[in-house]
């Protein structure tokens, strides 16, 4: 039985227990379920697995993407790489939204809703993008790397990548033992992926387990409504663009993907799933680590079409309760707001709330309305950060096959890339 398999099962049997939990009753404050299955063995479970997985991004991405750049080897062709994908990011961002407010202001969802919420929610703010700008460029790399300010890391691998490119024939030791440090992570992250099965299990037991049932059924057109966005957009938006664009079959695509998004649906980050994203587009798909150490890491942080798809929605739907007409100059603010506040922001649970809150604010809206959703916001922020991972996959792809540099016969290749019971990778990506 291959991982992918079970870790389907893992995330099935979480869904069931989780549920089974939660609908009983079992997981009653300080009764024993609670205190010693849900929040002791579920808990801890869960949480040392996505601890394994955070230990591996910063390393990883330095690793990968200074052995990246050393691999280009072409300044001019990193800066095609650059805006190409800083291109696709913002369009799909901002397609995501314009068809979730379309969407939900088509069903009107929210109309003759009254608004009663005792949640409160006290708006944080997202840094300014001139702030933003600003911190690309680290004061101290160490410091960066210590915090996980994803962009700045980015700035400074590609300035060193470059570096060691001119520095010439003395620095290729430094770029060799990279290299290896690379394939140490890899491996790394191959030998924890074994323990997933488990580990999804207790993080998706323990999601459910704990969901407000009953606000779910409250606030059930807002759920599916949102929910129904996500899918359309996974399943057709991006898959359009992706045949559009590289002429792949989204088929393949969307069979290879699944793992990433299990991983992203129990973590609810994306900056968290990066190592488990970078090997799925390399090693699954066949895009070469010069584009995929760059693009993932930078999509997780910049490419966020779920959340912005939340937002649309959760925009429309609070205006309709509180009975705000927005006018199209608000909802086109809205779009302006939410593409621009997915630059600033990392992917770590929760952050579209903050989002959310700026968007708000920008264009009038009652803060407490985010109190509204903010109950059901824990299920449906796995559902968005699943399809956020599934847009930073689309793009790397389509920047890599654009480029030359993904390797066809592994991406249809379906057994490329999947890890055996000992972690080895069955099939192994040739670099394009
Ligand atoms: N959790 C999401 C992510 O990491 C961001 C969000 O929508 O809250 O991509």
């Amino acid at each position: 039985m291959s991982l992918t398999v079970k870790v389907l099962i893992g995330m099935a049997l979480g869904i069931a227990v989780g549920l089974g939990i939660n609908l009983t009753g079992l997981n009653a404050e300080g009764g024993f379920i609670d205190e010693f299955v849900v929040n002791g063995l579920f808990h801890v479970v869960g949480k040392m697995f996505v601890n394994a997985l955070k230990m591996l991004v910063v390393p990883l991405v330095l690793f990968s993407l200074i052995g990246g750049v050393c691999g280009i080897g072409d300044i001019k062709l990193l800066g095609r790489i650059g805006s190409r994908s800083f291109g696709l990011y913002m369009l799909t961002t901002a397609i995501a939204i314009a068809t979730a407010i379309v969407i939900a202001a088509g069903l009107g969802i929210g109309k003759g809703m009254n608004a009663t919420t005792t949640a409160e929610f006290t708006g944080k703010d997202s840094p300014p993008l001139t702030q933003v700008l600003i911190d690309i460029i680290p004061t101290n790399p160490i410091d960066a790397m210590s915090q996980g300010e994803m962009l700045s890391i980015i700035f400074f691998a590609i300035m060193f990548g470059c570096s060691l490119l001119m520095v010439g024939k003395k620095a290729a030791g430094v770029i060799s033992f990279i290299e290896t440090l690379n394939d140490v992570m890899m491996k790394m992250v191959s030998i924890i992926m074994l323990m997933s099965p488990i580990a999804v299990f207790c993080l998706i037991a323990k999601a459910m387990a704990n969901l407000g049932m009953d606000l779910l059924f409250q606030l059930v057109s807002y759920v599916l409504v949102l929910i129904g966005a996500l899918l359309f957009h996974l399943f057709v938006t991006l898959q359009v663009v992706l045949k559009g664009f590289s002429g792949l079959s989204p088929a393949i695509f969307l069979k290879k993907i699944r793992n990433a998004q299990v991983f992203a649906f129990s973590t609810s980050s994306s900056n968290a799933t990066i190592p488990v994203t970078l090997r799925t587009v390399t090693e699954r798909m066949g895009v070469d680590n010069s584009v995929a150490s760059f693009t993932v890491p930078f999509g997780a942080t910049i490419n966020m079409d779920g959340t912005a798809i939340m937002q649309g929605v959760a925009t429309v739907f609070i205006a309709n309760v509180y009975n705000v007409d927005l006018g199209v100059a608000g909802y086109l603010t809205v779009i302006m707001m939410s593409v621009l506040a997915s630059i600033g922001t990392a992917g770590v649970p929760g952050v579209g709330l903050i989002m959310l809150s700026m968007v708000f604010a920008q264009v009038g809206l009652p803060m407490e309305g985010i109190g509204l959703i903010l109950g059901v916001d824990r299920l449906l922020d796995m559902v968005r950060t699943a399809v956020n991972v599934s847009g930073d996959a689309v793009v790397s792809t389509i920047v890599a096959k654009t480029e030359g540099k993904l390797d066809v016969d592994v991406f249809n290749d379906p057994s490329a890339g999947t890890i055996d019971t000992s972690g080895e990778i069955l099939v192994k990506a040739t670099p394009a």
